[in-house]
């Protein structure tokens, strides 16, 4: 059973007539939950209390995502744009996702929201991303008693944001696949970007070669991601959920196909079951092949809430993720005796 959490509010947010992070994104991946070969129920997402934002977020973001309500079409950045609805939009897709950390304690949790948060930092709206959703929802978590959070985020680019939130944190570890930053946006999540002062460690950046496929992308997971989540030991693990790995995908530079999503979503419920009763909450972060996200989310949910049903299939991993591997063994050999 999934439970999603979803707002008509993320229908009304638009950043112009033809932009890819559209509320199409939201409709093909919601038709496509309806027909999933597995039990969910959808819930209404409430709107989240200001104070819960500005846990992690500056007052001054704050106030002018909420002036962009008034301001009607408003660019922040050339590639973030607010409409009239965008602030409430904002406002459910943060309450929704406090509502999919809360609810992943009975039950593996979707917040099926837009705009996505990963790329928004302490202070700076970015990317996207208004506010960032996963990092209200860890912070508000670790408020109501979570000692140890994991964060995995397999969107194709870092989520320099939520970095830029926990980086002093080592109660929240922050693990991120993502396609090689000289090459993408936005530019950080390089692998000796491992975190400040008592964090130091707890953030672990994996940057892919471009085209990177299923086989050299479920390599670094095994050998890297999963030691460190397993040597972690979280309460909780909390998945910035990008479907923009995927082959084709106009933003993306990875090459993941829709199986390949199964085998992520496996490995990511087998983590669950073993280190923290399958307590997985999922937010919805980027995705713009239109074709192909809703069978790759289906597949991705299917093997997380149902690992057992999938084996692990022989992988052949090439030279230069083993380069990349093996470079950030190194560096977070000095954290994490697993690697
Ligand atoms: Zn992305």
């Amino acid at each position: 059973m999934l439970d999603i959490f979803y707002h008509g509010n993320s229908l009304l947010h638009s950043m112009g007539h033809g932009h890819l992070e559209s509320p199409d994104r939201i409709k093909i991946i919601e038709q496509a939950l309806r027909q999933a070969p597995f039990k969910k129920n959808f819930h209404q997402a409430q709107t989240v209390n200001p104070n819960d934002i500005l846990r992690v977020h500056d007052r001054s973001l704050h106030t002018l995502v909420k002036a962009s309500q008034a301001r009607g079409r408003h660019m922040f950045t050339p590639d973030t744009i607010a409409n009239q609805y965008t602030y409430q939009a904002a406002l459910t897709a943060a309450g929704g996702s406090i509502q999919t950390g809360l609810n992943a304690k009975v039950r593996p949790s979707f917040a099926m929201v837009r705009p996505p948060g990963h790329h928004a930092t302490h202070s700076t709206v970015m990317g996207f991303c208004f506010y960032n959703n996963i990092a209200i929802t860890a912070g508000y978590l670790r408020q109501h008693n979570y000692k140890r959070i994991a964060i995995i985020d397999v969107d194709n680019h870092h989520g320099n944001g939520t970095q830029d939130i926990f980086a002093p944190s080592a109660d929240i570890l922050y693990a991120s696949l993502h396609a090689d930053p000289s090459i993408t946006f936005p530019g950080t999540g390089y692998a000796t970007e491992v975190g400040l002062g008592e964090g130091e460690g707890t953030t672990v950046n994996i940057p892919l070669p471009g085209g990177t496929g299923d086989d050299d992308y479920l390599f670094a997971f095994d050998t890297i991601i999963s030691p460190v989540v397993k040597q972690f030991k979280p309460e909780i693990i909390l998945v910035s959920y990008g479907v923009d790995g995927l082959i084709g995908d106009p933003y993306g530079s990875l090459g993941l196909s829709v199986d390949g999503f199964r085998a992520i979503g496996t490995r990511i419920g087998m983590l669950g079951k073993l280190l923290c009763d399958h307590r997985i909450g999922v937010f919805l972060e980027g995705g713009y092949n239109y074709d192909m996200m809703g069978e790759a989310t289906v597949n991705f949910f299917s093997g997380l809430l149902f690992p057992e049903n999938y084996e692990k299939t022989m992988l052949s991993p090439g030279n230069e993720i083993q380069r990349v591997v093996f470079n950030v063994r190194s560096i977070h050999r000095n954290y994490w005796y697993g690697l």
